[in-house]
């Protein structure tokens, strides 16, 4: 690996904050040896998953990252939509800290106080009836597949199967790859697991056409996230609900992206005014922490012992993080600020398209897409890592935004100025 760029960062001189002088005097301490920062080509003791910049992050803060050279980011992607109150916010701290001297993992066959508060707050804000913990997005999606094939075992022995979503995002289990609609993951680790169909997204008549005798539950995500922030005509989630009941499937909305806030309501359900039967959460649950939920209704909760866990399931560190985190997002104060914030950013890249340099933009509350008008997401992405923006190319020609819920006006217009100039330049 080499250095990150020393370029100017083109940040306002506010930048240059005490936390960044501590940062850059901590850079001696760091753990990543040289060898690994200097420009020798070492084989990296990391598997070759993704092609990461050349950066080591070291510290973050709210909207905002640093890198073991001290030049700071503004995080547009906070860990994927994860950290719904930005970096290190005070409510995970104390909380991480509290619970870990108290209890960290007794164990998944016992009762701990903090998992049954957090079980109780997602019942009583879900609507729901049931939960249980797993540790990440793919695994709560697994428990909602493992209870609705257990529920037609019960109630439906013929209906194996499960309509998901062409461009759908489930996860990187076998089976979650499966129940994805990403081109190709069919083949990638073939063979792939049977039991899934896929129609287009959106498309209600699709899905009619799909579902039949054999079919056990529709799933989705309310908003495509992984896709590219696809929002699906209003009332689409009601008309799949309406559905669900008239021909006895369940209906399982994956809010691993889209929950706990992130577009504006707690539940992106909650804007059709519906309930699914089983919902999984993840991501933004834990705000930086490692946990995921699923929720369903009492007429699936049909799990016996044995049919499911999990080592680190409803551990008290987690779940206790979690509580903090719904508690501080589920007022209505909070939602509603979410809102405005999310007008601000709309507002914003209405500018950026008025000016040419964005064909559309959509998505709801900080879940946000951009469309260039060329396949140009990648350089962009690039050039703004370079002036200190973090963005992610989603698609070709897409750029996702996906903010701290707590992001301010003035980072906002930071985000926006800086993105102006990336989008000029040639692709
Ligand atoms: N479901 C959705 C909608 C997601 O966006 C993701 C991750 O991006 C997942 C599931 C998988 O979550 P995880 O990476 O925590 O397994």
């Amino acid at each position: 690996m080499t250095k990150s760029s020393s370029k100017t960062n083109t940040l306002p001189a506010t930048a240059a904050t005490p936390a960044t002088q501590t940062v850059r005097a901590a850079q001696t301490s760091s753990v990543v040896s040289e060898s690994a920062l200097s420009g020798t080509p070492a084989p990296s003791p990391l598997m070759r998953i993704t092609e990461r910049p050349e950066i080591v992050m070291e510290r973050g803060q709210g909207s905002w990252l640093w890198d073991s050279n001290g030049k700071r980011y503004l995080d547009f992607i906070q860990g994927w939509a994860v950290n719904s109150l930005g970096h290190c916010p005070a409510e995970i701290v104390d909380t991480l800290i509290t619970q870990s001297s108290r209890l960290i993992t007794p164990s998944p066959a016992l009762h701990n106080k903090p998992q049954l508060e957090l079980a109780s707050r997602l019942v009583e804000l879900s609507g729901l009836h049931q939960v249980h913990f797993s540790n990440s997005g793919s695994e709560a999606n697994e428990v909602a597949v493992k209870l609705a094939r257990k529920w037609g075992q019960q109630h439906k022995p013929d209906a194996r199967h499960i309509v998901t979503t062409v461009n759908g995002f489930h996860g990187r289990t076998l089976a979650m790859m499966s129940a994805s609609g990403k081109a190709g993951w069919d083949q990638l680790f073939a063979p792939s697991m049977p039991g899934f169909s896929k129609v287009p997204f959106g498309d209600i008549e699709a899905m009619k056409a799909a579902v039949d005798e054999k079919t056990l539950a529709i799933m989705l995500e309310p908003i495509q996230g992984e896709a590219g922030v696809i929002t699906p005509p209003a009332g689409y989630l009601a008309q799949l609900r309406d559905l669900a009941d008239e021909r006895n499937v369940l209906l399982i909305l994956d809010e691993v992206q889209t929950g706990v806030g992130r577009t504006g309501a707690l539940f992106a359900f909650e804007h059709e005014a519906i309930t699914p039967d089983i919902v999984s959460l993840g991501k933004g649950l834990g705000g930086g922490v490692p946990i995921s939920a699923t929720l369903a209704a009492k007429h699936v909760c049909c799990f016996e012992p044995g049919d499911q866990g999990g080592t680190f399931n409803g551990n008290p560190l987690m779940t206790a993080v979690a509580s903090a985190v719904v508690s501080r997002i589920a007022s209505a104060d909070f939602l509603h600020q979410v809102q405005q914030r999310a007008e601000t950013l709309q507002q914003a890249m209405k500018k950026l398209q008025s000016e040419g340099l964005i064909t559309s933009s959509r998505g709801r509350g900080l879940l946000w897409a951009m469309d260039l008008p060329g396949n140009h997401a990648v350089s962009t992405q690039a050039a703004a890592l370079e002036e200190g923006l973090l963005v992610n190319a989603a698609r070709p020609a897409t750029i996702r935004l996906m903010p701290s819920l707590l992001v301010t006006d003035s980072e906002i217009a930071l985000s926006m100025d800086i993105l102006h100039r990336c989008l000029q330049q040639p692709g």
